[in-house]
């Protein structure tokens, strides 16, 4: 149960974007960005903590205008979690919403134009300590870049990044991420296994345009998970054309999957066919959406019949066997007891309730006993 996660990350020097350490051997955080008119404050407010309940530990916003930076002003105000302002070109967004309290700028000092202007948002980004996150783009390459190449590639990747961090390198500031994303899935592999050795700023990754709920999960989880199984990735934003809560849900199930953090529940559940003694898919879709609000760690079985419910059961904290004319539950990998198809999944909350309150108790006394 719970085991830890064989995969050894990659060391990245760490940077905090506001109370988030990000790198070194800080949990891997979760981003989304918010998708409503930046200078629609209540509603970018709502959405901001409805990612936030979702899991996110930082939220991107877009600040494409002096407007939209005076209204990130009074959006920071209003919520906790650290905010990273995305701009682009200019410069006096960037100033102005440093001065506002963001937590970190996206910005890419290679457009800001002028190095007086470059080093006015360095100053600024040191003074106040705000990192940077460099975030170079197969879709926006420098058309010189385009031209060298014939087309996107992962070494124009990997050159457009360099040249970003030689300017910052030049300032002396290394207070920075990188991202280089592509919304093909072999190119941003082999662009963040590049820049992967050639620096060890922390890296923030994703498969920018990835889809659609269903397909970007997929593209998501396949680039995302090749390069988190290298060690890669210190931050990570799922881009799906969905709801960005959506997107925090992905993310922590990449994380889970992969055991490189836990948060609720990680079911198991067998697919059902003829066999099941209970209906699997019914059972599994009302637990799953009615247990979204437990954040301590479980693992729950949920399967339909013997053929592999106590081989399951025996490894998690609770499972459930399906048999006739009851099915079995097993709690800690023992039986424990018998419930009837009636009310099953009702039943089965409560119990797992049961458990993940007791977890929490312990984990609570755990925290004490240690300080
Ligand atoms: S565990 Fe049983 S019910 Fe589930 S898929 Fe396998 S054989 Fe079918």
């Amino acid at each position: 149960m719970h085991m830890k996660s064989p995969i050894k990350r990659r060391v990245s020097r760490q940077i905090m974007v506001g109370t988030v350490p990000v790198g070194g051997d800080a949990p891997i955080s979760i981003q989304s960005m918010t998708n409503t008119e930046t200078t629609d404050v209540s509603a970018t407010v709502q959405q901001i903590q409805s990612i936030v309940n979702a899991g996110a530990d930082i939220v991107r916003v877009s600040v494409p205008s002096m407007e939209a930076a005076e209204a990130f002003g009074k959006i920071r105000k209003q919520v906790e979690v650290p905010l990273i302002a995305d701009i682009h070109f200019d410069y006096r967004i960037a100033l102005r919403v440093a001065d506002l309290g963001v937590d970190c700028l996206r910005i890419n000092p290679g457009n800001i134009g002028r190095e007086k202007r470059v080093q006015a948002v360095v100053d600024k980004a040191r003074d106040l300590n705000i990192p940077l996150r460099i975030g170079v783009n197969a879709g926006s390459l420098e058309k010189d870049l385009q031209k060298k190449y014939g087309e996107p590639t992962s070494d124009a990747l990997v050159e457009s990044a360099m040249r970003h961090v030689e300017i910052l390198d030049s300032m002396n500031f290394d207070n920075f991420k990188l991202s280089l994303k592509a919304s093909d899935i072999f190119m941003a592999v082999d662009a963040y296994r590049k820049i992967a050795k050639i620096i060890d700023n922390p890296l923030h990754i994703g498969i920018t345009e990835a889809g659609g709920l269903r397909g970007g999960t997929v593209k998501s989880s396949i680039g995302l998970g090749l390069l988190l199984m290298d060690g890669i990735g210190d931050t990570i934003r799922v881009s799906l054309a969905a709801d960005p809560v959506e997107e925090v849900k992905v993310g922590w199930d990449m994380l889970k999957s992969l055991k490189l953090r836990s948060k609720g529940i990680n079911f198991i559940a067998c697919p059902s066919c003829s066999r099941q003694n209970f209906d699997v898919i019914h059972t599994m879709n009302v637990l799953e959406s009615r247990l979204e609000d437990i954040t301590v760690p479980l693992d729950v079985a949920i399967i339909g019949c013997v053929v592999n419910g106590p081989g399951e059961a025996k490894e998690v904290d609770i499972g459930l066997t399906g048999g006739t004319p009851n099915n079995l539950i097993y709690i800690d990998g023992k039986p424990s007891q018998k419930l009837s198809q009636n009310n099953l999944a009702e039943e089965l909350e409560a119990l797992i309730r049961a458990k993940a309150a007791e977890k929490s108790h312990q984990l609570e006394s755990l925290i004490v006993k240690s300080s």
